[in-house]
């Protein structure tokens, strides 16, 4: 079965490769302070700039998950508050992680179709940090790199944090806009579930070292603490790393990567225009996302289309809560192949 869902998702096809070889270099039994793992990190610190042009001064982190992350911000970044601009489950899970921690925290929900209003933005003196889903997978919405420079040029005394989880290693981002960003690697970059990503500008680490929260397992200070001699806070998932750094050293640069998704998206939106009953689910350009595309239709075709793609072999993903019965969404994931979502659009132009 081929699957289509939006996370956990479709793995590269490599990746028994890689496992197989992950084992036979030994690097599984590999203690976390020696010079083999040291290397792995750093070497893929490195790829991460390569390929996805990571700036050379921002700084490569492990946890293990996006929902680690969303804590971590709240307890050891933000000094004040954070205030969060959302407009699906994901964005509003983040807010309530955070408010947990920080009370204060606040926001506004918008809806899948609707821009950000830069220019009418006001965020007061309270909040210290501004909390964005660029990718937003539960209603297949995006927030474009123009959005956050333009947030960032009307709030350059706030710090953004970016949840890219959905999004990064699929299209290209320009790191300089924000100084915090993060993903998990069962997305887009392909991998199995457990290992979260976390990229910090020096800004970031200023901000996390004078707040000074420490005491905790993963307290930022300390993760960076270790991180500095390419070590973790922890005996962390050296397979997750191990074949993050492949992925990474087989992926061609992300504008490629980029480009190509975007060429697959517009095939797909061409193919669902043209159908009696099917249409995109967010109806707008300007913030429909490229790599989680969200099809709606009435509740029967839906239905239909779902189990008819079970029987050809694919399965789709499933719309997220409320959206569940009249929509269905794609990963328009690199670890898909061109030949792979041709047949699904094919399987789809009949509806
Ligand atoms: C999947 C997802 C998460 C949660 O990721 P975990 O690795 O399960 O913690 C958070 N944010 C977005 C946008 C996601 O798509």
């Amino acid at each position: 079965m081929l699957t289509f869902a939006p996370g956990p998702s479709k793995v590269y096809d490599a990746l028994s490769t890689y496992l197989q070889d992950a084992f036979n270099e030994g690097i599984l039994s590999a203690n976390h302070r020696s010079g083999p793992f040291m290397k792995l990190y750093q070497e893929t610190e490195s790829l991460m700039r390569q390929k996805l042009h990571m700036p050379e001064d921002y700084s490569l982190l492990f946890t293990s998950s996006a929902t680690e992350n969303w804590e971590i911000i709240s307890q050891s970044i933000v000094e004040s508050a954070s205030f969060h601009i959302y407009s699906g489950s994901f964005g509003k899970k983040w807010i309530g992680f955070a408010q947990h921690i920080i009370p204060g925290s606040g926001g506004i929900k918008i809806d899948a179709n609707e821009e950000i209003d830069v220019e009418n933005l006001e965020i007061s003196e309270e909040f210290d940090l501004i909390a964005l889903t660029q990718n937003e997978t539960a209603n297949a919405s995006q927030v474009p790199m123009s959005v956050i420079e333009a947030i960032k040029e009307k709030f350059p005394e706030k710090m953004i944090a970016v949840d890219t989880t959905s999004s990064m290693a699929g299209i290209e981002f320009d790191f300089s806009l924000a100084d915090i960003w993060y993903a998990s690697v069962q997305k887009c970059f392909g991998l199995p579930a457990g290992l979260g990503i976390l990229i910090l500008s020096p800004k970031a680490i200023e901000k996390t070292e004078r707040k000074g929260e420490n005491g905790r397992y993963n307290s930022l200070n300390f993760m960076i603490e270790n991180a500095r001699g390419y070590q973790t806070h922890y005996t962390p998932n050296v397979l997750g790393i191990y074949l993050l750094n492949r992925v990474l050293k087989d992926m061609p640069e992300i504008q490629h990567i980029d480009a190509n998704l975007r060429v697959r998206m517009h095939k797909l939106e061409n193919c669902i225009a043209k159908t009696k009953s099917l249409r995109m689910l967010v109806t707008n350009d300007a913030t429909r996302s490229t790599t989680v595309m969200g099809v709606t239709g009435p509740e029967e075709v839906i239905t239909k289309v779902k189990s008819e793609a079970k029987a050809a072999g694919m399965e789709l993903g499933s719309g997220y809560g409320p959206l569940k019965p009249t929509s269905f969404r794609i990963a328009n994931f690199p670890a898909i192949t061109n030949e792979e979502m041709d047949r699904l659009i094919e399987f789809l132009s009949k509806y």
